[in-house]
C-alpha cells in the first residue's frame, strides 16, 4: 500500500522534496515512533518522545534535535514547527508530516498534540557528578510513578538544581508520562542511573552531604544543614529509604505531619526539601 500522497507546501528555502505526508500507520518510522510507548523498545532505540510544540521547542533551546518531527501536515507555516523541521533535518534526522488521525495513534490521546519528536536519550556516569562542580542533586530510589517522577524533574529545574540520580528499580525518565509530567524540564537536566551498591560507593567520593528524607527522623528539615553541594535522598513511595541508604546518609530529616496521614506525596516532600535547599542559598 502507497502511504504517501502528497507533497507538503514549498514553504521556504529549506523546501525538501521528498518531504511526503504520510496517511498509513503500516509505515516504519511511524511503527517505530508508536513503539517508543514500550519500555522495551526505548530500550532497544536509546530514543524516546516527546509531545508537543512547547516541550519540543524548549529541547531545541537546550540543543536538543529531534531525531525524527511528526507534525501535523499544514502546519509547517508555524514559525516554531519550521525551526524544529529546520534544526530536524540539520540534525540527520527525519520530518514527517502526517493526518490527525496517525498523530492520534502515535500519541494515543484523542486530542493529541500537533508536534511529536523522538529524541536521543541521554545519561550521565556518576564519575562525571564526582568531576564536575555540583550544587544540589535530588537521588530518588526505587521511585515507581513516572508522573512523580515528571514533577519531581520540572521541580528541580524550577530551583535550577543539576539533576537526578536514580536508584536501583525505578520507573523510566524517558516515558511518554514522565516526560510530559516534567513539561519538557527532562531536557534541562542530567539524569543519572545506578545501583544502590554504585550509589554507596559513589557516596564516599562526594565532598558534600548527602540528606535524606524518611519518617523515621526526629530531625526536623528546617533544622538541616542545607550547604551546598549536597544530594537530596527520597524513598520509594510504598516503602521508603531502606536502612542501608538511610544509614549512609549524612543527615536524615523528616517533615513535621501533624494530621491523620502518615506521610507526603513523594514529589510534594522533594519539592519542600528542594525549596528549603534553595532558601539557603545565596542569593
Ligand atoms: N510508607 C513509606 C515510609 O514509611 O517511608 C512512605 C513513603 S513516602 C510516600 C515516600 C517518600 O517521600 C519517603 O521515603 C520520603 O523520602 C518522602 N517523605 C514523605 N513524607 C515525608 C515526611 N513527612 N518526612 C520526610 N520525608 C517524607
Amino acid at each position: 500500500m502507497n502511504d504517501t500522497v502528497s507533497h507538503t507546501q514549498n514553504y521556504d528555502q529549506n523546501y525538501n522534496p521528498d518531504r511526503v505526508v504520510i496517511t498509513s500507520s503500516s509505515n516504519q518510522d511511524i511503527k517505530r515512533l508508536r513503539s517508543l510507548h514500550e519500555r522495551k523498545y526505548r530500550k532497544q532505540t536509546g530514543w524516546f518522545l516527546a509531545e508537543g510544540l512547547r516541550i519540543c521547542t524548549e529541547a531545541l533551546q537546550q540543543g536538543f534535535a529531534p531525531q525524527r518531527l511528526l507534525y501535523e501536515d499544514g502546519r509547517e507555516t508555524d514559525p516554531l514547527i519550521a525551526n524544529l523541521i529546520i534544526a530536524c533535518e540539520q540534525a540527520g534526522g527525519r520530518v514527517l508530516p502526517v493526518t490527525r488521525s496517525l498523530l492520534v495513534k502515535v500519541s494515543n490521546k484523542d486530542n493529541p498534540q500537533t508536534v511529536i519528536g523522538a529524541y536521543q536519550q541521554f545519561t550521565t556516569p556518576l564519575s562525571d557528578i564526582l568531576a564536575s562542580d555540583v550544587t544540589c542533586w535530588v537521588a530518588l530510589d526505587r521511585i515507581r510513578d513516572p508522573g512523580n517522577l515528571g514533577t519531581i524533574i520540572r521541580t528541580i529545574d524550577a530551583v535550577a538544581a543539576d539533576g537526578i540520580i536514580l536508584i536501583d528499580d525505578c520507573t523510566d525518565p524517558f516515558s511518554v508520562e514522565s516526560v510530559r509530567a516534567s513539561m519538557g524540564a527532562i531536557f534541562t537536566l542530567k539524569i543519572s542511573v545506578c545501583s544502590s551498591d554504585e550509589f554507596l560507593i559513589f557516596k564516599q567520593n562526594f565532598s558534600g552531604d548527602v540528606i535524606g528524607t524518611a519518617l523515621q527522623s526526629s530531625s526536623d528539615y528546617k533544622q538541616a544543614n542545607w550547604r551546598s553541594p549536597c544530594i537530596i535522598l527520597m524513598g520509594n513511595e510504598q516503602a521508603g529509604l531502606p536502612a542501608t541508604l538511610r544509614n549512609a546518609c549524612d543527615q536524615l530529616i523528616s517533615m513535621p505531619m501533624l494530621g491523620r496521614s502518615d506521610s507526603l506525596n513523594l514529589s510534594v516532600a522533594t519539592g519542600i526539601a528542594l525549596y528549603e535547599y534553595l532558601r539557603h542559598q545565596p542569593s
